[in-house]
């Protein structure tokens, strides 16, 4: 691509390094930002630096937030009792768009997978375990349908019962090797309502 000035080049070669973008979408994209204003091109570096910066996990249940607290774990409206814990933020922002589950949320920030490496001690489940001390009534499993997100909430289980604390799986209504975030709410309500204690 020599034809393009370096700048260009290192501007489509960033782009393209983004998951779902192509070289072709990438330089798409690059010829659009050259040919913004200066304000909107400041606007949206400003953005991605000030969500770099200031984005940091929730203390308590690990998904992305500003502040030291998300506004879930903020609020004295949600069921305390109750945690849902879900493989990512897309997975929780999934469900709270439903807006029928009112108890909390525990972000793992990915799965147990052997195959890829990623072990136990690689995704939040000891700070899962830890906020078990509180007091909580029900850890409701919400991981995926995939072999990896089966695996996790099997582990998680294991962990939970001997607490004496109720630990539950959302029913299968959503489709093996399902990302939760691609599911509608129906049917995200429905695995939830039908969940059935492990
Ligand atoms: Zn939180």
């Amino acid at each position: 691509m020599d034809y393009y000035s370096s700048h260009i080049n290192k501007l489509i070669e960033s782009l393209s390094s983004l998951p779902g973008i192509g070289n072709k979408s990438a330089q798409r994209l690059a010829f659009h930002i050259i040919n913004m204003s200066d304000e909107q091109v400041d606007a949206l570096a400003d953005a991605i630096t000030g969500a770099k910066k200031n984005v940091h996990y929730c203390k308590e249940c690990f998904t992305l937030t500003d502040e030291d607290l998300c506004p879930i774990c903020r609020s004295e409206k949600r069921n305390h009792r109750q945690i849902m814990v879900v493989e990512n933020t897309r997975d929780l922002a999934a469900y709270e768009k439903t807006g029928k589950y009112d108890g909390v949320y525990h972000v793992l920030h990915g799965a147990i997978s052997p195959m890829l490496g990623v072990g136990p001690s690689d995704i939040k489940i000891k700070e899962l375990i830890i906020r078990l001390q509180k007091d909580v009534d029900e850890v409701i499993i919400a991981t995926n349908a995939s072999l990896e997100g089966e695996t996790t909430a099997m582990y998680i289980a294991k962990l939970v019962k001997p607490t004496g604390i109720k630990v539950s799986r959302i029913a299968s209504g959503v489709p093996v090797g399902g990302d939760l975030e691609n599911i509608d709410e129906v049917t995200l309500l429905r695995a939830l309502e039908g969940r059935t204690e492990l």
